[in-house]
């Protein structure tokens, strides 16, 4: 632990991320929505976002490792908490110990399941995204007796689009779902919610929206975004025309310009895609970033601000939708690169 204040800021809003899944939860129709936690919270925090969720009515919290299970089994019933990634051998004295929930995603892991005493599970069948998860094919290798299979799983390739798959997806899943003897099925994640009713089932699984992200046109009338991005000014100063900035010179000023140096870089995951595309704001006042983002600085132009002094804070524009389309990373990166560095400070 430190006593130093960090130079940095994530300012996350926990009534945002609250209405988020509420909202979600009302698009899901009859089912219930879940919530994704893994990576972190999606970069926000885990233990944070997931006591929040827990406490607007979120019961079901997905992770993808068996440590990030551990890392919120004292905040969320263990039960509540299903690890997407699947099981080993080897781990299965501590998934046990621990009482959180496996997704086994392979005859091999319904074996060891069974073999190591059954009970409760989830299953990933794959319905095409051809990544994680029990083929149709494979099916007749996974002997479920002993097995009391909760959750059946799928998981949509390609719900962000109009693609032909999605109703292929969700086809293949209610045609072979009955066969498992799942208790509740689950097949949409936060664009899945949007395809409609023939894709909510029990349980929906929305991430990235939770955090603001805007996973398909029309979202954005009711997701609210939950976290900005604030840094301090560490230096201010005034320099001529013909001066080059940042590493490589890559800008070079064109008039005397007053600048100033933030403390973020691509270390915090600021990455170097907004070398020259990305920008702070000090109230109104837009504040260019100049030249290359370095790993723990990037100097923007003040200019427009001539009332900001070293020591102050400056907004970091970083709504996930625009600076997407700004630097060509998707929401996801954007959120689940946002580095330690931060202080994480929710309202
Ligand atoms: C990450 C994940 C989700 C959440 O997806 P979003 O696109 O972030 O809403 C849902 N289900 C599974 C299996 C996942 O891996």
């Amino acid at each position: 632990m430190t006593d130093f204040e960090p130079p940095l800021r994530l300012i996350l809003d926990g009534d945002a991320l609250a209405a988020n899944w509420k909202a979600l939860n009302a698009r899901s129709g009859s089912a219930l929505a879940g919530a994704a936690v893994k990576a972190n919270g999606y970069g926000l925090g885990a233990r944070e976002v997931a006591a929040r969720l827990r406490d607007a009515g979120c019961r079901d919290f997905f992770v993808a490792h068996w440590g990030e299970a551990a890392a919120i089994a004292d905040i969320i019933p263990p039960a509540w908490i299903s690890v997407l990634n699947g099981i080993q051998a080897a781990d299965i004295p501590h998934i046990r110990a621990l009482g959180t929930v496996p997704v086994l995603n392979t005859p091999e892991q319904v074996s060891i399941w069974r073999a190591s005493g059954g009970g409760r599970c989830h299953i990933m069948f794959d319905s095409g995204i051809n990544r994680l998860g029990i083929g149709p094919e494979q099916m007749s290798q996974c002997r479920l007796q002993d097995i009391d299979v909760d959750l059946l799983l799928s998981h949509l390739a390609s719900a962000d689009e109009d693609s032909a798959q999605n109703e292929a997806q969700q086809r293949l899943f209610r045609e072979h779902a009955a066969a498992w003897g799942a208790k509740r099925l689950s097949l949409a994640n936060s664009a899945g919610i949007m395809l409609g009713a023939d894709y909510h089932y029990d349980l929906t699984r929305p991430g990235l929206s939770l955090y603001g992200g805007i996973a398909r046109s029309g979202m954005g009338a009711f997701i609210k975004p939950v976290a900005r991005l604030s840094a301090r000014l560490l230096q201010v100063r005034t320099l001529p025309a013909g001066a080059p900035i940042g590493y490589n010179a890559t800008h070079v000023c064109g008039n005397d310009t007053t600048v100033g140096t933030i403390s973020i870089g691509y270390a915090d995951g600021y990455l170097r895609a907004f070398s020259g595309k990305g920008s702070a704001h000090h109230g109104a006042a837009a504040l260019p970033v100049l030249g290359r983002v370095s790993m723990d600085l990037v100097t923007i132009d003040i200019s427009a601000a001539p009332e900001l002094r070293e020591g102050d804070w400056v907004d970091v524009e970083y709504d996930l939708p625009t600076a997407s389309a700004l630097t060509g990373l998707s929401q996801y990166e954007l959120l689940t690169n946002l580095g330690t560095r931060f202080a994480r400070n929710w309202r």
